[in-house]
């Protein structure tokens, strides 16, 4: 007989543990912090590589009900886990000839050009039917939306307005974790001038930065993500949000070794006196960064346990003579993300954002939910 994949979790070289209920604690800190406005999530990217399909149930059941992925195809492997009044938005706009899984779906498209907007109004037409979408304005970023000339010509065609359902008018801002930059009031003002030439439609604007700097960039419906996995919305502020992530890393081997011995890829780290080291089964194939090599971390009972060498695709080195002989043994777990080396802390040594470590983590760990207190399942290597 084979076995589910989920029983193969534990050999696994990491395990990833997800805790659901601080993801709810934070969706629910930004509500409160916003309303009237109303929050939804940002789900894209699996969920910033957390399991969109775990996060989201979680995320409805307590009171979100406006999910936001960048492509269709994430919208339609999410619509089969939420309940039907459950709104998917596709950020990155209508792909050519994805409108009618788009509008079978009840997926709303972001519309991002023209062009995307008359696809959909075809569509619209063509069945008789006034189909949902949301249009995006370019407030100042110059990456998605309809510019200022686009917008004009929108507006010039009311008929528009009566074939779709128009629900939302969005923008994005471009410089939302420093609150105090100019950009940002520019972007409001010009996001709204835009949107005052559209019939009156509800307004999203604001990311989790954003849901952050005040009422008059809350709109109608917030769009957060980061902040929802842990990662504090304002850059050098201090984190309001609970943190969600638990990274540990298998020790497979330890040894020590003489002054003058060489470790790993290029032997780039020579050891200066006799080092008892630790190898772990965790390497860049697991999204961590390469550039830790000889700068990074990982902690064991409140230890730093240095990288030493290059990190390779599976294993890396620890420099474990800290630890009293005999304290690590293989078998045991090392923190890589957790109360001792945050998130915010790796993404800083890697020189790198939060986002971007938590997007690489990948799918080779073994993922432990945490819901309602407790383990809610487990998750194997697919
Ligand atoms: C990713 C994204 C968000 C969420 O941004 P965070 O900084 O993670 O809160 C919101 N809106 C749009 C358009 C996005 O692409």
């Amino acid at each position: 007989m084979v076995r589910d994949s989920d029983d193969f979790g534990a050999y696994a070289g990491g395990r990833l543990t997800i805790d659901l209920d601080a993801i709810v604690a934070n969706y629910r800190l930004v509500a409160r912090r916003v309303a009237p406005a109303i929050s939804g999530a940002v789900v894209k990217a699996d969920a910033y590589g957390l399991g969109a399909a775990r996060v989201s149930p979680a995320l409805y059941a307590a009171g979100c009900r406006h999910f936001f992925v960048v492509h269709l195809e994430e919208a339609l492997r999410l619509k089969p886990v939420l309940p039907d009044d459950a709104v998917l938005y596709v950020l990155n706009g209508l792909v050519e000839g994805a409108e009618a899984d788009c509008a079978d779906a009840g997926v709303w498209p972001v519309l991002n050009s023209l062009e995307q907007a008359w696809r959909w109004r075809d569509l619209a037409v063509a069945r008789n039917a006034r189909l949902s979408a949301v249009v995006q304005l370019d407030s100042g970023m110059s990456r998605l939306g309809l510019s200022q000339t686009e917008v004009e010509a929108l507006a010039a065609d009311p008929a528009f307005f009566s074939q779709t359902r128009i629900e939302l008018v969005m923008s994005h801002l471009a410089c939302a974790d420093t609150p105090e930059n100019p950009a940002n009031a520019a972007q409001l003002a010009r996001f709204n001038a835009m949107a005052d030439l559209l019939p009156p439609t509800p307004r999203s604007f604001a990311n989790s930065g954003g849901a952050f700097a005040g009422p008059l960039f809350q709109a109608d419906i917030v769009r957060p993500g980061i902040c929802l996995y842990g990662v504090g919305p304002i850059t050098g502020a201090p984190n309001p949000m609970t943190p969600v992530v638990t990274l540990e890393a298998r020790v497979i081997q330890l040894r020590t070794i003489p002054a003058g011995v060489g470790v790993g890829y290029g032997l780039t780290f020579t050891a200066p006196d006799a080092r008892r080291l630790a190898t772990i089964s965790v390497g860049y194939a697991d999204g961590w960064p390469r550039r830790l090599g000889g700068v990074g971390a990982a902690w064991f009972q409140g230890v730093r346990l240095p990288i030493v060498g290059r990190v390779s695709m599976d294993s890396i080195t620890l420099d474990v003579t800290a630890l009293a002989e005999g304290a690590l043994k293989a078998g045991d777990f090392v923190q890589m993300i957790g109360p001792d080396q945050p998130l915010e802390a790796v993404a800083a040594d890697a020189d790198t954002i939060a986002y971007e470590i938590l997007t690489s983590l990948g799918h080779r760990y073994q993922r432990l939910y945490l819901s309602q207190g407790g383990l809610a399942s487990s998750d194997g290597n697919p």
